[in-house]
């Protein structure tokens, strides 16, 4: 079965439901495609057989003819999307690249924020700046950091702990608040990355370009932000079929544009309310709203660059991804990147003692609250036996592992990459 399914970007694409994960609701919105009827011979042939008698030997099987579905007014007929062999794998790029719109909102929510921030030091020299602007802001950054650290990343991408349906839609709705894209396409992305993480492949690597001091300039650049535009646009059916089979999942992303909606223009109404006055909510929009998109933005691509050039490599990985300490609060310890590669599944990124980590404690109170189990602490014995520069370091707390999932237990191909 073949669904029309608008992505949160505003594009359309077509998702078969046969290649999702195990557990997928079976469509009946829309009448088989063209395309997925000459790809099943079996459900095909046994159509054929119910309507008609047997062909006569040497002649081909008459195919079914499938309802075309009428195109909505005022949008191009989606167009088949070529469905690979059974057996075969999705390609892991969309054939259909991001378009020019895109690119150009791209560098309209990438470049307007970075520009408020240039603009904020002298703005903040005279009186543009209020408390309330500084509690607005920082309540809005540590959802919609913690939104992709514990939410995006650790849960959805690396399923380092299961969550009750409530705290699932939560995390995806934070993490949405971070203007980082929609849940399904960040996933996508960042499993490709654990995938090829700094070889040919990879979306954002530093390395890319090649080792001397030129290249790796470029490379920072294209892994920071450069990455972004490139139209290459990776498959989320092949890299989170698991969350594109969640109804839940598929309308949170499809909802994206009115997130970044709220995400922007309520820092502004509370700033508003709260002073009662407009000043009150342009000071709150340019602060809370702008300023720390920009500066979540920054600093979870800086896990992109920093963490993958520079830092300290204290467990053994195939690839350059180091730990970072100055960036760890910030980024609600997901800047202990090299434990991350070393360990993907881990739920604590600083099991180091003294590694402090935001995310992991919030995992840790949201376990305590029974909003969050089966969590994938730190294995100790695990992680000494990968340990390197920090040979004989002890693990912080939380390192309490539960028995691993039950044999049989369904989990994302890709989460343990
Ligand atoms: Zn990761
Ligand atoms: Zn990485």
């Amino acid at each position: 079965m073949t669904a029309t399914s608008p992505t949160p970007r505003g594009r359309s694409v077509l998702l078969d439901t046969r290649q999702a994960a195990p557990g997928a609701a079976p469509s009946t919105a829309s009448p088989p495609s063209a395309s997925s009827m000459s790809t099943s011979p079996p459900q095909a042939t046994a159509l054929a057989q119910s309507a008609t008698p047997p062909p006569s030997p040497g002649t081909a099987p008459p195919q079914a003819t499938p309802k075309p579905t009428p195109p909505r007014r005022g949008t191009p007929p989606p167009q088949p999307k070529p469905t690979p062999p059974r057996g075969t794998a999705p390609p892991e790029i969309e054939p259909e690249g991001a378009s020019t719109t895109e690119r150009v909102l791209v560098g309209l929510f990438v470049g307007v924020p970075f520009l408020a921030v240039l603009a904020a030091v002298p703005l903040a020299w005279g009186s543009g700046l209020g408390w309330h602007d500084v509690v607005i802001g920082l309540v809005f950054y540590v959802v919609s950091g913690l939104g992709i650290a514990a939410g995006f990343h650790r849960y959805f991408t690396h399923g380092s702990f299961k969550a009750k349906r409530s705290l699932r839609i939560a995390l995806a709705i934070a993490g949405s608040l971070a203007i980082e894209g929609p849940v399904l396409t960040w996933v996508a992305d960042h499993r490709r990355h654990h995938k090829y993480s700094d070889r040919e492949g990879d979306p954002h690597s530093p390395w890319r370009f090649g080792n001397d001091w030129k290249a790796l300039t470029k490379g920072l650049l294209y892994a920071h932000m450069g990455w972004m535009f490139n139209p290459n646009r990776t498959s989320q059916q092949r890299f989170c079929p698991d969350l594109v089979a969640d109804p839940d999942m598929r309308r949170i992303s499809r909802f994206f544009p009115a997130l970044v909606a709220v995400s922007l223009l309520l820092p502004a109404a509370i700033g508003g309310w709260w002073s009662m006055s407009w000043k009150g909510a342009l000071t709150a929009f340019f602060w809370a709203s702008l300023i720390r998109v920009a500066a979540l933005h920054h600093v979870t691509w800086s896990i992109n660059s920093v963490c993958h050039t520079f830092g300290e490599e204290s467990f053994e990985v195939r690839d350059k991804s180091r730990n970072v300490a100055w960036l760890a609060i910030a980024s609600f310890g997901e800047s202990w990147h090299n434990l991350h590669h070393a360990d993907p599944t881990c739920a604590r990124h600083g099991a180091l003692k003294g590694q402090i980590d935001p995310g992991a404690r919030l995992i840790w109170a949201l376990e305590k609250l029974g909003l969050a189990y089966d969590v994938r602490w730190p294995d100790p014995a695990r992680l000494t036996a990968k340990q390197t520069g920090s040979a004989g370091r002890r693990l912080g707390s939380m390192t309490r592992r539960r028995p691993e999932a039950a044999p049989g237990v369904a989990r994302s191909p890709m989460i343990d990459r």
